[in-house]
């Protein structure tokens, strides 16, 4: 759908400003992403191994309320998937393939000067509204 300027600028404001999923503060270049694919889903299988499921257009997804302002590398990365299957994807980039994948990660990793944190995945939307207001 085409936004109008108010439209898109109240999007933009409804996590004040942030990233409804990493939380970095948008700047002037931001998407407006379907938290549910309008277009054919990708899926996330495991083992780094994404799918793309035989789902076609499902234009009933394209309404105001499923749009979430996003950074472009969330809206890049998340692409057409479903919030759970990036969510295990994200998960599996931190649990197998930083370090296999990175031979700097690695090397920092051995000098105690990255540490990876085994927290579940959490979007900024799924607190925000939470403790800080
Ligand atoms: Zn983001």
């Amino acid at each position: 759908m085409k936004l109008s300027k108010i439209q898109r600028a109240e999007l933009k404001q409804k996590f004040n400003g942030h990233c409804a999923y990493c939380g970095e503060l948008l700047g002037d270049k931001w998407h407006a992403d379907h938290i549910e694919a309008v277009k054919r889903e990708i899926e996330y299988v495991g083992n780094g191994v994404l799918r793309t499921t035989n789902e076609m257009l499902r234009p009933h997804n394209d309404t105001l309320e499923n749009l979430n302002p996003a950074c472009v590398p969330c809206n890049t990365n998340k692409s057409s998937m479903s919030l759970e299957s990036w969510r295990h994807m994200l998960g599996h980039y931190r649990d197998v393939q930083l370090l296999r994948d990175s031979t700097h990660a690695r090397h920092l990793h051995r000098f105690g000067l990255i540490e990876i944190k085994p927290n579940p995945v959490v979007f900024f939307f799924e607190t925000f509204g939470g403790a800080c207001q």
